[in-house]
């Protein structure tokens, strides 16, 4: 009876419990997480066809957790090799059509944090003092290599010495067209890329990422990062993050973190800036922990580095580990820059480090963020004590 009076809208509305009323056009969410094989570096990806959220409305609450098999990735813990994949960000999807980007946090079975998990590490202590509002820019130095060498390079080896790739235009400079693709597919996910350069050595380049604030730096990184694995799949080419890929009189790749906190950007910051780097003079040794692994082969004193065995600043200086600019001098307010992280560290992990060590508050221990120990460690402790 009730038909007959019912407007049409209504006669074809389903029941909220009906199954079919929750769905939606179907769409393909990608789900990407960091694997614990190697060095944060290492990012898997899997898709889901999505129709119970439309995909204008997906975020990450909304987002079911996801599991994949760790045997396959050397991340499974005990008996069971199932791993749990939690959704923390939704990006757009910069190569598929109908898509979205969904990064992803791995937990046990239990719901605890899988030991891979470094964001979790990191947003404890970054939520512990959220009035600081640190921000930072990542400078992500990186090698184009194809067939395991660097990129169109001959293979007898270098052409000549280093000098005239930095920001270079001419037919030394090799892979722009790759490296800009990565730049606009950042750009089209909406991640806060600042810039791009070719760098000192042949087939280098650098990307940076920022000003982000608090965890969204690592985030950003790790995206970042996956366009680059998705489009060197593409070209069948590899990116390398080694902080010292080719031996010699060749530069590293490094990843400085630029910092700084709100009381650093106000007038009269540059106090805080000193007092950072007073505080960071005293966590050194630890802090290099979170600085990548083989760093040791990078900062050897030489090619625009500092030694790890000692800490210095100095404005304007290329050679220490923190150089604080110039117009922060003249204006005294800005940022630091600390020039000893690698490229291979997990943004996560440093990032948090640097401001917890910077700031003078408690932070992660290298056991508590599962960064396995290194003999160089041992040998820097040493070194600093003569
Ligand atoms: P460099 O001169 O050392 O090569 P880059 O231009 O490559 O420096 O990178 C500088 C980075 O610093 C950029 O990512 C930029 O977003 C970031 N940055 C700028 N201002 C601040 C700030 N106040 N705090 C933290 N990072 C900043
Ligand atoms: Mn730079
Ligand atoms: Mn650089
Ligand atoms: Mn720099």
């Amino acid at each position: 009876f009730l038909y007959f009076f019912a407007p049409p809208s209504l006669l074809f509305r389903l029941p909220s419990y009906h199954p079919l009323a929750a769905m939606c056009t179907p769409w393909i969410a990608e789900y990407v997480w960091i694997s614990g094989q190697n060095t944060y570096t290492d990012l898997r990806s899997k898709y889901m066809t999505v129709t119970h959220v439309p995909i204008d409305a997906a975020t990450p609450d909304k987002m079911k957790v996801w599991n994949f098999d760790g045997s396959s990735t050397g991340q499974a813990a005990g008996e069971t090799s199932e791993i749990l994949i939690k959704p923390v960000a939704v990006y757009p999807h910069p190569f598929l059509d109908n898509a979205r980007v969904v990064l992803s946090e791995c937990y046990k079975p239990d719901m605890t944090p899988h030991p891979t998990n470094s964001r979790v590490v990191a947003l404890k202590y970054f939520d512990a003092h959220k009035d600081d509002e640190p921000w930072f820019g990542l400078e992500q130095e990186y090698f184009l290599y194809k067939g395991g060498r660097p990129y169109k390079l001959p293979a007898g080896g270098f052409p000549e010495p280093q000098g005239d790739f930095y920001c270079g235009n001419s037919s030394k400079v090799v892979g722009r067209e790759i490296v800009l693709e990565h730049y606009q597919a950042c750009l089209k996910m909406g991640l806060k890329i600042a810039g791009v350069n070719a760098e000192v050595a042949p087939a280098q380049w650098e990307f940076q990422i920022g000003p982000c604030t608090g965890i969204e730096e690592g985030d950003h990184m790790v995206m970042a990062r996956w366009v680059w694995a998705k489009i060197a799949e593409m070209n069948e080419m590899e990116i390398n993050y080694d902080p010292k890929p080719i031996k010699g009189d060749w530069n590293g790749s490094g990843c400085h973190h630029n910092f700084s906190t709100k009381a650093m950007r106000q007038p009269g910051g540059y106090e805080a800036i000193k007092q950072a780097c007073a505080n960071l003079g005293k966590t050194f040794l630890d802090d290099v922990k979170f600085y990548g692994g083989d760093n040791n082969q990078r900062m050897t004193g030489l090619h625009e580095t500092s030694k790890l065995s000692e800490f210095t600043w100095s404005i304007g200086g290329r050679h220490t580990s923190v150089r604080v600019g110039n117009d922060v001098e003249r204006e005294g307010k800005g940022y630091m820059e600390d020039r000893r992280p690698a490229s291979n560290i997990d943004p996560y992990l440093s990032t948090v480090r640097l401001y917890t060590s910077a700031m003078g508050y408690a932070g992660p221990s290298a056991e508590e963020a599962n960064i396995p120990h290194e003999p160089w460690w041992d040998v820097l402790a040493k070194e600093a004590a003569q």
